[in-house]
């Protein structure tokens, strides 16, 4: 086999990087060959080094809403960068960053964001959200749902989506037993589940943490209600509901996957990803009783050399800004486009499968019902997704490397984009159905 430049840098990047990679799921673990190395991207394309054109499904994993390199946002990012890198002390954008977040999440007079600190990462997020409620309610232990993803931090890593789904991982290693102990993984849309342990150990509970759509074993969205009797365990039982909207957030749609239920008032909320508009920024938001519990006021402590950085945070604002209700039209008419084309070809083909909805998320599972939680999601015919991966790949598509990962499309998917997709989903799904 003709040996390529792909090939190179892979072999290269492994003799230096663990796996040759930056994080686990750019591995092509679970559908195995070797990653497209990434030069450039513009819009709904990205270009490899080999010179390969795909149109990309996988958008950084959710910040491009807006398609790659989109003009202004680079622009802004230029700007700033002249501007001066970093600073160490606050900016006038940071501000405006966080007051656009405060705004933008509210809906129908619920308005559950009044103070907002910026991060860098998601991870950082979450792990500060659960040590903020835990200084707020001086008790220690967590229930989070198998199949969520929470980013890496020790206590979020047991039974978690995403990378460790892919890897069949059911945690990690060097995650203390102690630590382990502080986290109770209960089953997802199984409100008895919770309301048994709330009666049991309720007095314990410092927070629940959720996806507010499971988005990182496959999309898989909370069963009506489910979101709001979390909210409401919690709240008679004394523990806070953190709602991680880090990949939801500003994409599922324009008030996150939160926005579209709001029928419930969540205590911290967690961002990322669209609010750093591919740069690294994430915020954590919540009521002002509980953010201002954050040194410099009160007695838990967060940090952050890079927090707010301007270049980021001008890459943020600028995203955010542009995403207006067109964007979100756009956004949500390409994922029905994609999902309906590609499930046409699929059924044509025979594939049993179904597809989950989370606002403008969407993924495949290959089995006859909707999965409901990861233990229904694992039992799906996963074997089918690797051909699948492949077949677009070799038209030129660039699907997510997993079968436990969301589609993510972009306002900058056009004709030709989604043209590439449906022209190659009939010999994909032949693949598929072969596997
Ligand atoms: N929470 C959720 C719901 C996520 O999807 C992710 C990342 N995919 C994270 C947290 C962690 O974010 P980061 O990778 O920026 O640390």
């Amino acid at each position: 086999m003709k040996s390529t430049v792909n090939e190179g840098l892979y072999r290269r990047a492994r003799g230096v990087i663990p796996g040759g990679v930056n994080s686990p799921v750019r591995a092509f673990g679970s559908v195995g060959g070797t990653p497209a190395f990434i030069r450039s991207a513009k819009g709904a394309w990205i270009t490899d080094s080999d010179g390969n054109e795909y149109a990309d499904l996988v958008g950084s994993w959710g910040p491009a809403i807006l398609g790659h390199a989109h003009p202004e946002v680079v622009a802004a990012v230029q700007e700033a960068a002249t501007r001066g890198l970093s600073f160490g002390a606050p900016t006038e954008a940071e501000v405006e960053l966080a007051e656009l977040i405060r705004s933008r999440f509210a809906v129908d007079g619920l308005a559950p964001i009044e103070r907002v600190r910026l991060l860098s990462t998601g991870t950082e997020a979450t792990m500060t959200a659960i040590r903020l409620a835990r200084g707020a309610t001086g008790r220690s232990l967590l229930v989070k749902f198998a199949g969520h993803y929470h980013g890496h931090s020790d206590g979020l890593l047991a039974e978690a989506g995403s990378g460790l789904a892919t890897q069949a991982m059911p945690g990690s290693a060097g995650v203390t037993p102690e630590v382990a102990a502080q986290t109770i993984v209960l089953p997802y849309n199984d409100p008895v589940a919770v309301e048994t342990l709330f009666a049991a150990r309720g007095d314990e509970i410092a927070a629940v943490i959720v996806e507010s759509a499971a988005a990182n074993m496959g999309v898989v969205p909370p069963l009506p209600g489910f979101n709001a009797a979390l909210g409401r365990l919690a709240h008679e039982h004394g523990a806070l509901l953190i709602v991680d909207e880090v990949l939801t957030g500003f994409r599922a749609g324009p008030a996150g996957y939160w926005g579209l239920e709001a029928d419930y008032s969540p205590d911290l909320v967690t961002f990322g990803k669209v609010v750093g508009g591919g740069l690294p920024v994430a915020a954590l938001a919540g009521r002002a009783e509980l953010m201002d519990l954050l040194a410099p006021l009160g007695p838990v402590y967060q940090a952050g050399t890079l927090s707010g950085n301007p270049v980021a945070v001008a890459a943020g604002l600028t995203t955010l800004r542009l995403a207006d209700a067109d964007v979100y039209e756009a956004l949500d008419r390409t994922a029905r486009a994609v999902a309906e084309g590609v499930s046409a070809a699929l059924s044509a083909e025979g594939v049993p499968h179904t597809v989950q909805w989370a606002g403008t998320l969407f993924s495949f599972a290959f089995a006859d019902r909707a999965p409901l939680d990861y233990a229904t999601v694992k039992q799906q015919r996963q074997e089918a997704y690797p051909a699948l991966f492949h077949a677009f790949l070799d038209a030129g598509v660039h699907l997510p490397p997993s079968v436990f990962e969301a589609w993510f499309v972009s306002a900058a998917h056009d004709e030709r984009a989604i043209g590439r997709i449906l022209e190659a989903a009939p010999a994909a799904a032949k693949a598929a159905a072969a596997a």
